[in-house]
């Protein structure tokens, strides 16, 4: 079951400007920037509330991110919904119809496991299923 928005994820050209821009917007700080190596991504993290704003940038033309912005500009890349077991949402998900991007869950930013849906199954919208990692991974 996903039980909630935990972050959506925004594509940027600059993550220093637009982690400027959204720290003036939100009135307050990002508390986190980390860089994940496997996506070539910096990202750039927000609290608002419960949910999560975060930013990314590429950091190599190859990346998902650097191919997003090129199509379609700036602008919101996914949402991602926390679940509490990941693994049995990808067997629902995938019994549901839907594809997945992964199928085993990888490793994201900000100590979660996620899996990407397949946008064409999802009205256009790259969702992402994440969940805290474990401790003893
Ligand atoms: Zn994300």
């Amino acid at each position: 079951m996903t039980h909630k928005i935990e972050h959506i994820g925004i594509a940027v050209n600059n993550l220093e400007e637009s982690g400027s821009l959204f720290s003036k917007l939100l009135g307050v700080l990002p508390y986190k920037q980390e860089a994940v190596a496997g996506e070539r991504v910096n990202t750039l993290f927000f609290m608002v509330g419960e949910t999560k704003i975060e930013l990314l940038e590429a950091t190599s033309p190859d990346s998902v991110i650097a191919k997003f912005i090129e199509k379609k500009g700036e602008g919101i890349h996914h949402l991602a919904f926390e679940v509490t077991d990941i693994h049995a949402e990808m067997k629902r998900m995938e019994a549901e119809g839907f594809r997945l991007l992964n199928t085993t869950p990888k490793n994201g930013a900000d100590n979660k496991l996620v899996c990407f849906l397949h946008p064409k199954d999802t009205n256009g919208v790259l969702v992402e299923l994440c969940m805290e990692k474990p401790s003893d991974m």
